[in-house]
């Protein structure tokens, strides 16, 4: 069976374009595919959370993974900062990453650029802790969107290169996996911008309250409405049918796109359908949140256990690799 590592940093809430783009299809790899999940912690640290921070954000979306139906028992799912050989094996790597690629790299660019107060050597070497991450357990896909790409570029770098300092096969070379297939959709903001988004501030979050749900999607951009039998949709409105193709049925789709190709929609209405309809799909999903928040012997199993799989898997492959470098023990 072929492995997936897959990744998410514990600086947000998840929303409706993480479950719709992402999530939803991890869950159906879950059968197919030796699945590794995990919460990126260290990662996080580049910016510098608080304590409580911290340790309450990897808690959140420990929960909201399982909430959304990620299965502790089919998959392994684990907190990064759980297996010291993963900080063990990204030592080992940095000896065999440069300068000057690290510094080439376009995330570091950019977040240098950002933040030039804060151009730690932590951030410097995020691609090779990342590749650590995903070699350690000898993954053969990685699913990655579009910003993430170049990041993955050099953790395949980083595999060959020691597969080939060593002679050796150690290190599958990891493939994107971009889930051909699959639907792939891109969940718009209400916005009027192109994408929901963390960073946009324009997410629809499944932890969010029916209150704030509402309130979020009856501010969304509209227009003036079509003069024009049968006319084609402006992009805002675009948005709205296409939020409103996942969440509710085709029926109800089909309802607000005959009354909009008659010239005879109130989109007042279509956004209270859409409200309702988001609240119907997202409520489940939080009172499943709320339950396992308060489930600290739940999450506390959970969290074991996949340490537990995940540590088993990333020992085998640093006690390999320490072996191949020349360590012995003297004692
Ligand atoms: P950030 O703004 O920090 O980049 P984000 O909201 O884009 O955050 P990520 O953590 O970057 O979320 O993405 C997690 C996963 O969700 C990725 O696989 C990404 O491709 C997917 N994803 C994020 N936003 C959307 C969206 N609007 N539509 C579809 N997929 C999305
Ligand atoms: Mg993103």
């Amino acid at each position: 069976m072929k492995t997936v590592v897959s990744g998410i940093r514990s600086t947000g809430n998840l929303h409706l374009g993480n479950y719709f783009g992402a999530i939803k299809n991890f869950i159906n790899m879950q059968d197919a595919y030796n699945c590794f999940f995990f919460i990126a912690d260290y990662h996080s640290l580049t910016t510098h959370p608080t304590p409580e921070h911290l340790n309450q954000q990897v808690k959140q979306v420990l929960a909201e993974y399982l909430a959304c139906g990620i299965d502790p028992e089919k998959s392994t799912i684990f907190i990064q900062s759980d297996i010291p050989e993963i900080p063990e094996l990204y030592l080992l790597m940095n000896m065999n990453a440069y300068l000057g690629e690290l510094e080439r790299t376009t995330s570091f660019k950019d977040k240098a650029r950002k933040n030039p107060e804060n151009v730690n050597a932590g951030l410097l070497t995020y691609p090779v802790l990342m590749a650590a991450d995903i070699i350690i357990h000898k993954a053969n896909f990685v699913p990655v969107g579009k910003d993430q790409e170049q990041n993955l570029e050099m953790a395949r770098k980083f595999a060959r290169r020691f597969n080939r300092m060593y002679k050796v096969d150690t290190f599958p070379t990891p493939q994107p996996f971009t889930f051909d297939g699959a639907d792939m959709v891109k969940i718009p903001g209400l916005d009027g911008s192109g994408k929901m988004g963390k960073s946009e501030g324009n997410a629809i979050c499944l932890y969010d309250d029916p209150k704030l749900i509402r309130k979020k999607v009856m501010k969304a951009v509209t227009d003036a409405g079509p003069t024009e039998m049968n006319q084609q949709k402006p992009e805002v409105i675009q948005n709205l049918f296409s939020l409103m193709s996942v969440v509710s049925t085709p029926d109800t789709v089909q309802h607000f796109d005959d009354l909009y190709n008659k010239c005879e929609i109130r989109y007042g209405d279509m956004k209270k359908q859409l409200a309702e309809d988001i609240v119907n799909f997202t409520s489940p999903i939080r009172d499943r949140i709320i339950d396992i928040m308060e489930d600290d012997a739940y999450l506390g199993k959970v969290a074991k256990l996949g340490a537990e799989k995940a540590r088993e898997s990333a020992a085998k492959t640093v006690q390999e690799v320490r072996s191949i470098i020349g360590f012995r023990k003297f004692y």
